[in-house]
């Protein structure tokens, strides 16, 4: 099956953040056909107040968890980029690395976060979250599709240049589009479970997460700034 924009990467900085920021419009997508690939800059090597537990076995916990929350909303690939959580800078190494994930998998849309420093007077932006959102616009334009940025990519690893057509910001400071996410909520809901390690009293975050998409007319929602590159 083919859908219009069929092929979506998901640039986020840890694992969890798929789910918990857009994880029903992805098990949307994913149910409509669309071809889903993760890739994340951290496996969130400091989501432990566990002193004890060798930050290599959190690691792997976090991916593993990862992985079992994709497989709920139905996306493929993950790609983990491994650099240290909570350190991440929008540097010209993150750049390019991010440059060679779109021109592999080639993305019709990528999803990020926000780049914003602040919601309005409401909290401050996880600094990783800020940091994945620049370098990843910053990757989408006017990098990934001009072959002389990192030509080592294109003259080295033959990754030809690709300029995806969309980019949809995860809970945004200005949203622009809003996607009804009334028939997945409950995927949303039980992908963001399988991130175990991260939700010492579940039922209190699932049922945060809840209140935050419903709507007074009954439906769910998350929304997003979209941006047409082409
Ligand atoms: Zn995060």
């Amino acid at each position: 099956m083919t859908v219009p924009e069929q092929r979506v990467l998901v640039c986020m900085a840890h694992p969890d953040d798929p789910e918990f920021f857009c994880g029903g419009t992805l098990a949307l997508w994913a149910a409509e056909g669309r071809d889903i690939c993760y890739v994340l800059a951290t496996s969130g090597d400091k989501g432990s107040q566990d002193a004890t537990l060798p930050s290599a076995e959190l690691t792997a916990l976090r991916e593993a968890e990862q992985r079992a929350a994709a497989d709920v909303i139905g996306a493929g690939e993950i790609v983990f980029l491994r650099r240290p959580d909570g350190e991440l800078v929008a540097d010209l190494g993150l750049r390019r690395d991010l440059v060679r994930v779109i021109r592999l998998f080639r993305p019709d849309i990528v999803v990020s976060t926000d780049p914003l420093y602040y919601y309005g007077d409401q909290r401050v932006n996880h600094p990783d979250h800020r940091a994945m959102g620049d370098a990843t616009l910053s990757a989408l334009f006017p990098a990934a599709g001009n072959s002389r940025f990192f030509p080592e990519l294109w003259t080295v690893e033959g990754l030809a240049p690709h300029s995806p057509s969309q980019v949809w910001i995860a809970v945004p400071m200005e949203p622009n589009v809003e996607v009804d996410i009334s028939s997945s909520i409950g995927r949303k809901l039980e992908a963001i479970a399988r991130h175990k390690s991260q939700l010492p009293e579940p039922e209190f975050v699932l049922e945060r997460v809840r209140q935050r998409a419903a709507q007074p007319d009954g439906r769910y929602l998350e929304r997003f700034r979209r941006i047409i590159l082409r």
